[in-house]
């Protein structure tokens, strides 16, 4: 059964109609009277939800975004909960339709009303729960019903169906086994596909032997992953002389990949014995408790995400001002909920920004009718945000080295440092590289198109590079041990 059978197909205005009625729906129903947290912002606002009717109505209410979990933090951080929906007899009494009140007193008549109840809580009460990987703020938890893994299940199977995997296909997993969104959407994934996977848990659970034993036993064709934790083991593999003639298929998640990186990745599994390797990106958040993915395409060329609109709608606004922007336009994503039950968000900013931003047009490449946002998404230049940092007194976007840097074909891996010389906290800003190179005879020539191109995008050259070995790359951004590779450290003393 394809998982995208009642989306696929319609027109943007037939799309937009389902939206319209599933928002007003899920405002009226649900969001208003069971979320605390939304309740208050309607009423301190003055919004009458019978008022959201449409798409474009979503403007009359705020932004709401992190800020609204972190700031509270002085009620013993528990702001998470007031984003849990909360329903009760009496809620569900004035706030349902007849036509729903109806359906549950036929139910109750039927089977007693215990059954009535627990279905009710089945459909809210949570279960399971991931937790947002924020470097900079605490983690904060986000809960999902039966009802959500449920959506979960189908977000998985419409991803894989997307990147046209066939029941007969192996699937290795190799996203790290903890609460975060990307190990469990392709395990629940697999499951609603019948699609045999192994999900390894990456290196911290199995060690990149492990990982590289798994693949070589198991012959997969599909291998999905973080992007540096993906390569990494693809080179050890390669260190160690083997094939990998199984691969056709490299889903990465959890981190921008650009079209360079895709073709570093398949050059690679070519030099395996894996020709023609399809390498997707794909684009989700903890929030959103949820991920999009890329349809089949050649390397250099990218589909953009697949959106889901019987399940969420996303607006591209003005980060400064908010207004909302249009088709094909640049600017800030944010996300709203149809179909959520426990932590439920809605005019969520996502803190990414879109280049292209979304458009309504039939994907060229799969044929969907679906929306689409444009796979060129970086983080927010915001001040919360580790990424952007001061340097020497200048303000820096550290994405800008991230896009410099994992584009050199030369360069194998890389870690940036913010340090203090000496290590003295009153002394000058140093900015150092780490590089891991494949031919170190070509070493001096990229010593120079380094400082170059990071001149050129940061208008600031790095005091030193410095050109390690693959054990130490490895070892200093920690891919074997952490969750989350250590890309660019600050280890300047904290005031
Ligand atoms: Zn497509």
């Amino acid at each position: 059964m394809d998982p995208w059978k009642n989306v696929k197909d319609l027109t943007y205005a037939q799309r937009r109609e389902l939206q319209n009625k599933k928002l007003h729906q899920f405002i009226n129903h649900y969001v208003y009277p069971f979320s605390p947290h939304y309740r208050k912002i309607f009423d301190q606002n003055n919004i009458n939800p019978q008022d959201i009717r449409t798409v474009e109505d979503l403007s009359k209410i705020p932004l709401s975004s992190k800020l609204d979990f972190v700031e509270q933090e002085e009620q013993k951080g528990e702001t998470f909960k007031n984003f849990v929906l909360q329903p009760d007899k009496e809620k569900i009494r004035r706030y349902w339709p007849k036509s729903k009140l109806l359906r549950l007193a036929g139910s109750s008549l039927l089977h007693g009303s215990k059954y009535t109840e627990e279905k009710i809580s089945r459909e809210f009460r949570p279960v399971f729960m991931t937790f947002t990987t924020g470097t900079t703020n605490k983690p904060v938890p986000f809960l999902y019903s039966n009802h959500d893994m449920r959506n979960l299940h189908i977000f998985g199977a419409r991803m894989l169906t997307l990147f046209d995997i066939q029941t007969s296909e192996k699937l290795v997993n190799m996203f790290p086994y903890a609460p975060h969104l990307a190990f469990w959407q392709v395990v629940c994934g697999g499951f609603e596909s019948c699609a045999l996977t192994l999900s390894t848990g990456g290196g911290k659970t199995m060690g990149t032997e492990g990982n590289i034993a798994a693949i070589l036993k198991m012959q997969p064709s599909i291998l999905l992953g973080v992007p540096s934790y993906v390569y990494h083991v693809l080179r050890a593999a390669k260190e160690k002389g083997c094939k990998m003639d199984s691969i056709k298929k490299v889903v990465l998640g959890a981190s921008r990949i650009t079209p360079a990186f895709k073709a570093k990745l398949a050059e690679l599994l070519k030099s395996m014995g894996a020709n023609n390797v399809s390498v997707f990106g794909t684009y989700g958040f903890t929030e959103a408790r949820c991920a999009w993915a890329e349809c089949p395409t050649a390397i250099d060329v990218s589909s953009g995400y697949h959106l889901y609109a019987d399940k969420e709608i996303f607006e591209v606004v003005d980060p400064k001002t908010g207004e909302v922007k249009g088709e094909g336009e640049d600017g800030e994503l944010v996300y709203t909920s149809l179909d959520s039950r426990a932590s439920t968000v809605i005019r969520y900013r996502t803190g990414d920004f879109v280049k292209g931003g979304i458009t309504h047009e039939p994907c060229p490449h799969c044929g969907r009718h679906v929306t689409r946002i444009s796979s060129d998404i970086t983080r927010l230049s915001d001040i919360k945000d580790l990424q952007l940092t001061k340097i020497k007194g200048a303000l820096v976007n550290l994405n800008h080295f991230t896009a410099i840097l994992s584009d050199v074909e030369m360069i194998d891996d890389w870690q940036i440092e913010i340090r203090k010389k000496n290590n003295d906290p009153f002394e000058m800003d140093e900015l150092v590289v780490y590089v891991c190179v494949r031919d170190t005879d070509a070493q001096d020539q990229l010593e120079e198109e380094i400082k170059r191109e990071m001149l050129l995008a940061t208008e600031l050259a790095p005091n030193a590079i410095y050109f390690v070995s693959r054990e130490e790359i490895v070892k200093r951004l920690e891919l074997e041990t952490a969750n989350k590779d250590k890309r660019i450290i600050d280890s300047r003393p904290k005031n």
